[in-house]
């Protein structure tokens, strides 16, 4: 990977902008797992104490784009990360057209989000976003893997484009994790955003021996062997392809589905927790969490595995009656001697309720990233880098 680094970089007096991945779970206006914001941390410091002026960009959510919605707004995150630096991070909401700042200063930018032409990597909002610095500098490892503005445009036109600390590090260490894994390597992917994942577990199936999965994309998997859902999180559309996966074939890996599940009448806190076979789910009930015999099923494999990746918690988690699976499988990848690797916003915020940090190999920012990462592709992001070095 040839890129320019921030840190060889001279940053004194420069403006300098700073992608980070600062999208982290924020519940009644505080964030509940600062993973990510200390994960950036250093990179911060260290434009600071070299005397930039930093702005800081970030995404936060899915919020409708070009909106400005409380709900999705920087303001808890600004909060934590001032307390983690000791020092007041002022959040600008207004900042597209100029941002006031001297050297020595840090400020947040709102949500890059409420900003109609970031997904789309819109030609005349990079050219802005380019505008306002002298170095950008690209850190967010986690959000690498998406062509947007904010992460691809803004580095084509600012006058240097360079890759931060924690993103070269992100790089090199599953580079290195990666090289010559020990096998059978198993990989676990849950969580919400099924069609996207679901469309990486066909490489990611030609690279590891067993997939296992849970979340959405479980549901998914049950549905396509007949099931009946009820009201779950699921990829109607995605059937056929959760189908030719599991048929599998020369080289590909397993997928165990689960054969319990646990299920809800409802998608809230105070839902009560019933445990039920795959086959017996009805009509208005969600599936929020993989079943005790699943969990030990799972966890058994992982007990055997010599490298294990984990992307996305495999229930609702976040609901303790529905956590059950995602602790079983977050102690038994703590406990398995595997080379093991996670990443992922939600991720590591189940790996921080449960407390099995200490037990895990290399701790990722990153979720699809990663996945996409462990697939071989370049991410867009360092791709874009690659190219302004050159
Ligand atoms: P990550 O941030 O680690 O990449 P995702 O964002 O894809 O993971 O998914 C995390 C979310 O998935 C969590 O908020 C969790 O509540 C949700 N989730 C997990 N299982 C289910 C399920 N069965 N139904 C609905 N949501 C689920
Ligand atoms: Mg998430």
């Amino acid at each position: 990977m040839s890129v320019i680094r921030m840190t060889d970089l001279s940053l004194d007096g420069k403006r300098v902008l700073i992608r980070e991945d600062l999208n982290v779970p924020v519940a009644n206006g505080k964030v509940t797992s600062d993973a990510r914001i200390r994960a950036a941390l250093p990179t911060i410091r260290a434009a600071l104490e070299a005397n930039a002026a930093v702005m800081l960009m970030s995404h936060l959510g899915r919020p409708t784009e070009g909106q400005c919605d409380e709900e999705f707004s920087l303001q808890p995150v600004a909060d934590r990360l001032g307390e983690l630096l000791d020092r007041e991070v002022p959040l600008v909401g207004d900042w597209i057209d100029g941002v006031d700042i001297e050297p020595g200063e840090v400020v947040l930018l709102e949500n890059v989000r409420f900003l109609e032409g970031e997904k789309a990597n819109d030609v005349e909002l990079s050219r802005k976003m380019a505008a306002l610095c002298d170095i950008y500098v690209m850190d967010a490892f986690g959000t690498a893997h998406r062509a947007q503005a904010s992460t691809y445009g803004v580095a084509e036109y600012a006058p240097v484009a360079s890759a931060g600390p924690l993103l070269v590090a992100e790089l090199a260490a599953l580079g290195k994790a990666l090289e010559e894994p020990a096998r059978p390597m198993v990989a676990i992917v849950g969580g919400s955003k099924v069609s996207t994942k679901l469309t990486v577990l066909d490489a990611l199936a030609n690279i590891v021996d067993v997939l296992i999965v849970g979340g959405g994309i479980a549901n998914t998997f049950i549905a396509a062997n007949g099931h009946g859902v009820g009201k779950s999180l699921y990829e109607p559309d995605l059937l056929d392809t959760a189908r030719a996966l599991v048929t599998g074939g020369e080289g590909r890996a397993g997928i165990p589905v689960p054969s319990d599940v646990v299920v809800a009448d409802e998608f809230s806190a105070d839902a009560s927790a019933t445990n039920k076979a795959v086959e017996a789910v009805s009509a208005d009930e969600l599936i929020l969490d993989i079943g005790p015999d699943t969990s030990t099923r799972f966890a058994a494999i992982l007990k055997s595995a010599g490298t294990i990746i984990w992307n996305g918690p495999v229930g609702v988690f976040e609901f303790d009656q529905f956590g059950n699976g995602t602790k079983a499988l977050a102690e038994a990848v703590a406990a398995s001697d595997a080379y093991s690797i996670a990443g992922g916003g939600d991720t590591l915020a189940a790996i921080d309720k449960y407390g099995v940090a200490d037990g895990i190999s290399y701790i990722s920012t990153g979720g699809g990233a990663f996945l996409e990462f462990v697939e071989g592709k370049t991410l867009p992001a360092v791709a874009m880098l690659e190219k302004r070095a050159s």
